[in-house]
């Protein structure tokens, strides 16, 4: 039997008036400002967000601005974001806008589909946040809540079980509090109904509607297939100086972090002795090789398990006496350029994978 949702909204709404955290871009919800956090919040806590939707609208305030941002600003301004299509999809929406829309948002839940970047839940949060249209914001958060409450083992997963559910909620939305009533449940999924351990339901507006706290088989909703285990990379990074200035290439326009720029690296975890033979092989010279030490970054579908090894090329001077560094066409380091620290610092966006490595780069 299908469960009637719209018992549920009064508690909500009066809950989500009394807990609703503050956060900056609930103080002045303005489509941007609902769109740029929106877009933020996808793969990132809400903590981690503040710092960076402070410091992007700051430097872009606007839609035209953000249309009119170069592809190495916009890196730099996302850098420790992680999935980086997203601000490269806020840019071409954003030029979209500036050229369909007059500059504005458009205040329609359809339209703003179309728009690169944006989904249901996106298109639903904007709309009902920022214009009062009552559409639903269905997400991850959403569905477990929704689910828990409904005591219903369906597999959230499935495109179909979303549809359903913003379906359910379209036809009970609450005309004068959309945006309220749908952050009440995004709230509720990151506060109480959450997502790793016990959801902490003695404190929960809703559980005398929930039957999966009447039934206590809140652990097991919602249902998600297994997934399958992520692809292990094994990956040599290297944190090549000289001069003070520090390698870093272009990846590929297309697959993992695509066309970012990256620590040179080699396939494979080498050892130093292996990696000595390499450089030798490639006809580089240098001074010292010194472990970093391993690493891991996790991606989407990918494990990289690194190894990491700074390697110091002989200064310019040296070089002078005792000729080129690199003796050869080395492929290497022919893909690479050399940037300063202050040049990394505000020009060119290391993902967050490098981190581990990068924080061995002085001044
Ligand atoms: S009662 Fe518990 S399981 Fe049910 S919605 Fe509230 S927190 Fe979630």
């Amino acid at each position: 039997m299908k469960y009637d949702y719209s018992n549920l909204i009064d508690y909500l709404l009066d809950w989500f008036d009394l807990n609703a955290r503050i956060l900056p871009w609930r103080e002045n919800p303005i489509p941007y400002y609902v769109w740029i956090s929106e877009i933020m919040l996808q793969q990132t806590r809400v903590e981690a967000v503040k710092v960076y939707f402070d410091r992007f609208i700051t430097t872009l305030p606007d839609i035209n601005a953000l249309a009119n941002a170069k592809e190495e600003n916009l890196l730099k301004l996302w850098e420790g974001l992680g999935y980086y299509n997203r601000v490269r999809n806020l840019s071409k929406a954003a030029k979209i806008i500036m050229t369909e829309y007059d500059g504005k948002m458009p205040a329609d839940y359809d339209a703003l589909q179309k728009l690169p970047g944006i989904g249901s839940y996106t298109a639903g949060a904007i709309a009902s946040i920022a214009f009062s249209i009552p559409e639903p914001a269905v997400d991850g958060n959403v569905l477990r809540v929704l689910k828990r409450v409904a005591g219903s083992f369906d597999d959230i997963t499935k495109e179909k079980v979303k549809r359903e559910l913003e379906q359910d909620l379209r036809e009970i939305m609450p005309g004068d509090r959309p945006g309220d009533f749908n952050q009440s449940l995004m709230e509720l999924g990151a506060l109480i109904c959450i997502p790793n351990g016990k959801p902490l339901c003695d404190k929960c507006p809703i559980m005398h509607l929930c039957k999966a706290f009447h039934q206590e088989i809140q652990m097991q909703i919602p249902v998600k297939p297994e997934k399958k285990p992520r692809k292990i990379e094994n990956r040599t990074i290297l944190l090549i100086e000289k001069d003070k200035k520090y390698a870093i290439r272009k990846r590929q326009e297309k697959g993992l972090l695509a066309g970012l720029w990256e620590l040179p690296g080699l396939s494979g975890k080498l050892s130093a002795i292996e990696l000595t033979e390499y450089l030798q092989k490639q006809g580089i010279n240098f001074n010292k090789i010194v472990p970093m030490g391993e690493a891991k970054h996790i991606f989407s579908h990918i494990e990289w398990h690194m190894v990491g090894f700074y390697v110091r090329l002989p200064d310019a001077d040296l070089l002078a006496e005792t000729g080129n560094y690199n003796t050869l066409e080395s492929s290497l380091l022919t893909s690479c350029i050399f940037a300063s620290t202050d040049e990394m610092e505000k020009e060119y966006s290391l993902p967050s994978a490098f981190g581990a490595y990068r924080n061995y780069i002085k001044e």
